[in-house]
């Protein structure tokens, strides 16, 4: 889920046939309601979000899996950074993000 400046509020991934956008959406929103995440970007404040597609270069998810984990590890640093900085709107980190990430990473598998 990414705001006009492509701040990255969510992210998840499935394997082609294995899995499908729309079912990819369905679980995001699932999560950002049960972790009762901020429906705005916590950097730049905007309110218009919406999901995008993408591909990988990636041939199956035990090969991405890693690279994934690697790029998760990135955006909770950076995240916990710009929390500690005072970069987020207040209120924001509100929601457990760990929670978060254990459940997109169960859903990757
Ligand atoms: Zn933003």
């Amino acid at each position: 889920m990414l705001c006009p400046q492509r701040h990255c509020l969510l992210a998840s991934a499935y394997a082609e046939g294995a899995g499908n956008f729309l079912e990819a959406c369905e679980q995001l929103e699932g999560i950002i309601r049960d972790a009762g995440m901020n429906r705005w970007c916590a950097i730049c404040g905007s309110r218009d979000l919406r999901f995008e597609e993408g591909t990988t270069s990636y041939q199956t998810m035990a090969e991405a899996l890693p690279h994934l984990m690697a790029n998760e590890q990135r955006c909770i640093d950076s995240r916990r950074l710009l929390d500690s900085l005072g970069q987020t709107a207040a209120g924001a980190g509100s929601f457990d993000l760990d929670k978060i990430m254990r459940e997109t990473r169960r859903r990757w598998r």
